[in-house]
């Protein structure tokens, strides 16, 4: 299918739109971002790509990087990770502590915060330097050597990072996080600070939507299995406690990040990234969303 009409055409026409969306600004970085970049693209499980607007332009994936780190620790350690974490949507906001107190600090899913500080300690565990381990495995499964952590943007985040830091103590008090709190959210942090374009971003993608082989040569970096369980969480935790809404809305499974990206799966098809900094209230890219919801009842094609 030839998806390049309907995106322009969906471009324009929101580009020209009103946009209720605000900017986070509780990581004082991304209150400097210019709210009206908004940027698409496209990569097919056959090659080819499509991008428009601020396509080639690197952001912040923010939560995005969860959905990688998962799958690193999914990759090194199995179902094992099952018993830290569960795979429930939350219901809560992305930075919730309501529920660790409930569950004694075993966090709904990996998506939201609780869940990816837990993830991050797992790999922190196994791995002798966590730091360049993830960074190379994002490099691998995209394909794209330049991928970086931002330190601007990690010191940012860490400079007003009261309420992870709380997440994280909190988590440690019930045993469920076994390294020292400030490796574990240094980490976090730097893996939230990767910069990358909405090209690169459907690129590293791809392997989700293609059985779990990656971009250019094809190899296998997750098994079948695990790659519908990953689909799966990202369907139903994927927009923190609007995750319902994303799947009535455009029927795919994705993630969003609170720098204004969102990534969307068609498996067996396509990934795509859209890019658009103003948030809704729930804190997803109000525009791209909106993109997304179009672009699929414009093509008729989602996963259900
Ligand atoms: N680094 C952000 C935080 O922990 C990620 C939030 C997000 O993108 O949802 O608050």
């Amino acid at each position: 299918m030839n998806y390049r009409p309907v995106i322009d055409d969906l471009y324009r026409k929101l580009k020209m739109a009103d946009n209720p969306g605000r900017l986070a600004t509780y990581i004082p970085e991304l209150a400097n971002v210019d709210p009206e970049k908004f940027g698409i693209h496209i990569t097919d499980v056959n090659g080819n790509s499509y991008g428009t607007g601020d396509c080639l332009e690197k952001f912040s994936i923010q939560s995005i990087a969860k959905v990688l780190s998962l799958c690193l620790t999914y990759k090194l350690k199995g179902e094992d990770i099952w018993s830290r974490l569960g795979y429930e949507p939350s219901g809560t906001a992305f930075n919730s502590l309501v529920q660790l107190e409930s569950d004694r600090g075993i966090p709904k899913n990996p998506l939201i915060n609780a869940g990816a500080l837990v993830i991050c300690d797992i790999l922190i565990s196994i791995l002798n330097n966590p730091g360049e381990e993830f960074l190379e495995f994002v490099r691998e499964v995209s394909g794209i050597p330049s991928i970086n952590y931002s330190e601007r943007i990690a010191g940012s985040e860490k400079s007003a990072g009261y309420l992870n830091t709380a997440l994280c103590n909190f988590i440690k008090s019930f045993g469920n996080i076994e390294n020292d709190t400030e490796e574990v959210l240094d980490f976090y942090f730097n893996t939230c600070s990767i910069e990358i374009s909405c090209k690169e971003l459907s690129q590293t993608f791809l392997f989700l939507a293609n059985g779990g082989r990656k971009a250019g040569d094809g190899k296998q970096m997750l098994t079948l299995s695990q790659v519908k369980r990953i689909n799966a969480i990202m369907q139903t935790c994927g927009f923190y406690d609007e995750s319902g809404d994303f799947a009535f809305r455009v029927g795919l499974p994705g993630k969003s990040g609170i720098g204004g990206g969102i990534i969307a799966i068609h498996p067996g098809k396509y990934s795509i990234a859209v890019w658009s900094p103003r948030l809704n209230k729930k804190g997803n890219s109000y525009l791209a969303v909106e993109f997304l919801e179009q672009f699929t009842t414009r093509t008729q094609l989602s996963i259900f």
